[in-house]
């Protein structure tokens, strides 16, 4: 098949109507700007009976997720990211969850206005990895410590589904040596970052091991997205794209991650837009993403829009944007990539935010390349803010008091989907988690930390331990004793233990 029959074939109507309501989607543009004007001017009161509810760790409705975001009294910005806090620490108390980004291809049939591998960009270089070339940049991402992934594509039948499955499994297969010559280190989850695709090529993405799907709706502005997706392309169909993690878990993928391109629209609508469609998934599912992110446009090569957009974001309402969605859904975790520069991303991080990357290379083939971002232009999509080392943030992160988490072993016991989501509300899955972060935080001070953050990390260490020691929920469920065991074999060079 050439590249113009497979496009022909990629979308199925049928997968989108079947979750249509009267033929209509769930973004009703009308009703969203109604909601966000009618709750313009919230008194004190209304906001705070709005923070008690996050604080039982509820999701919030759309009026009260409007009516957060229209708050002008910097006061009670401050009470409103204190509240902030507090819920991150509720559900994932001081841990930060790393990956990195892996991109495996940059052919595109589409044509995005704002992303440098849109296909009339002709300046870009188009790469494709060979399976060997994935596991070479699969041990450069291992070796700068990392065990979680997500692989990143372009759409395109050279990156078809085969081609990202096959893809999944080289990069499970890549075992590295530890540094201390005991063991082997290896990714233990790989997330996919795609263009939407069919429940059946969902399927074969499952059954290759896929953890989370993420898929970005960029903006629910529907006249804006029209704009800036050309409508003969595939991701010009903006309900194709508006439904593809309904489609994914009903393929059984059931860690789904939702995300809007703030800079594009209003950052107001497309927060509303993130709000409906987590409410859309916990109608149809019972349980909403798993994620969320929100990126901001970046410069691109080539790409006007990316730098003049009317809507781009200042660091003020990037705060906000944060803020309200760490307020509005909980239990979720939020994502803050190397787009934005440290000083934000460590704001965001002390407040928010729960998962990031670092030593990041956007560049196909520039892990292995390690080359410069500089020297790389041509080759990549947008340019990144952070480009500092895993040492150096996590370094940065221990200073701040967060125990940087590579646990991966909720999914591989099976806490996954509507188990994890039971846990994460009850606080439950966070006792687990800080645990199995330790043991991972171990490893990663064993394996890849300077002698600096060894020494920093150590001591963080030892004042969770006491902390844990302390606590009655650890002593009520005897996990402690195994724990410490765990521990202790880690240190001594064992891998991959987890309660
Ligand atoms: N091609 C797939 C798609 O479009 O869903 C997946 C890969 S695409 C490279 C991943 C994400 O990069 C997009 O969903 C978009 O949000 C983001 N992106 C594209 N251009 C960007 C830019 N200039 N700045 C920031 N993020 C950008
Ligand atoms: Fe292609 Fe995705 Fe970039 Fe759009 S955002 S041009 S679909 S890689």
């Amino acid at each position: 098949m050439n590249t113009q029959e497979w496009v022909k074939q990629v979308i199925k109507q049928e997968e989108i109507d079947k979750y249509l309501v009267n033929g209509e989607d769930f973004i009703n543009e009308d009703l969203i700007w109604d909601v966000i004007n009618k709750n313009q001017e919230p008194t004190k009161e209304q906001i705070q009976k709005i923070l008690e509810k996050s604080l039982r760790i509820e999701r919030l409705e759309p009026d009260e997720v409007a009516a957060l975001m229209a708050v002008k009294d910097e006061e009670l910005w401050k009470e409103m990211r204190k509240a902030a806090l507090e819920v991150k620490k509720k559900v994932y108390d001081n841990r930060i969850v790393f990956f990195a980004p892996l991109y495996c291809s940059s052919y595109c049939v589409n044509s995005c206005k704002y992303c440098g591998f849109r296909c009339e960009n002709k300046d870009e270089k188009r790469i494709l990895l060979e399976m060997n070339q994935v596991k070479q940049e699969t041990e450069a991402v291992i070796d700068e410590g990392h065990k979680r992934m997500i692989v990143v594509f372009g759409e395109h039948n050279k990156s078809d589904v085969d081609y990202m499955a096959e893809c999944i499994q080289n990069i499970y297969s890549v075992k590295t040596p530890a540094k201390n010559g005991k063991g082997f280190n290896s990714i233990r989850r790989v997330n996919v970052n795609a263009a939407p695709l069919s429940i059946g090529n969902l399927k074969k993405l499952w059954r290759a091991g896929i953890g989370t799907y993420q898929v970005f709706q960029e903006t629910y502005d529907k006249k804006i997205y029209e704009e800036v997706h050309p409508k003969e392309t595939i991701k010009g169909n903006y309900r194709w794209r508006l439904y593809a993690l309904h489609r994914a878990m009903e393929a059984g993928i059931d860690d789904v991650a939702i995300g809007a391109l703030f800079g594009l629209a209003d950052w107001r609508f497309d927060v509303m837009g993130l709000i409906y469609h987590t409410i859309d998934l916990e109608k149809h599912f019972g349980i909403g993403p798993h994620t969320i992110s929100f990126p901001r446009l970046q410069p691109a090569p080539g790409s006007y829009i990316s730098e003049h957009s009317k809507y781009l974001v200042d660091d003020e309402n990037f705060k906000k944007i944060v803020t309200v969605l760490r307020l509005a859904v909980p239990y979720t975790g939020l994502i803050v990539t190397a787009r934005e520069d440290k000083d934000i991303k460590r704001e965001v991080l002390s407040y928010g935010c729960t998962q990031t990357d670092a030593s990041t290379k956007i560049g196909v083939g520039a892990y292995t390349e390690a080359k410069k971002q500089e020297d790389n232009e041509d080759a990549v999509q947008f340019m990144l803010g952070d480009q500092r080392s895993l040492d150096e943030v996590i370094a940065e992160l221990i200073d701040d008091g967060y125990i940087t988490s590579f646990c991966t072993a909720g999914y591989r016991c099976g806490r996954t989907g509507d188990k994890i989501m039971g846990l994460l509300k009850t606080g439950l899955e966070g006792k687990f988690c800080k645990l199995n972060a330790i043991l991972t935080f171990r490893e990663y001070l064993n394996d890849y930390a300077s002698e600096e953050t060894r020494r920093k990390g150590e001591i963080l260490i030892e004042k969770e331990m006491k902390e844990i020691e302390e606590s009655d929920f650890f002593k009520d469920k005897k996990l402690i004793n195994t724990f410490k065991l765990y521990y202790d074999k880690i240190k001594n060079g064992e891998r991959d233990l987890y309660i």
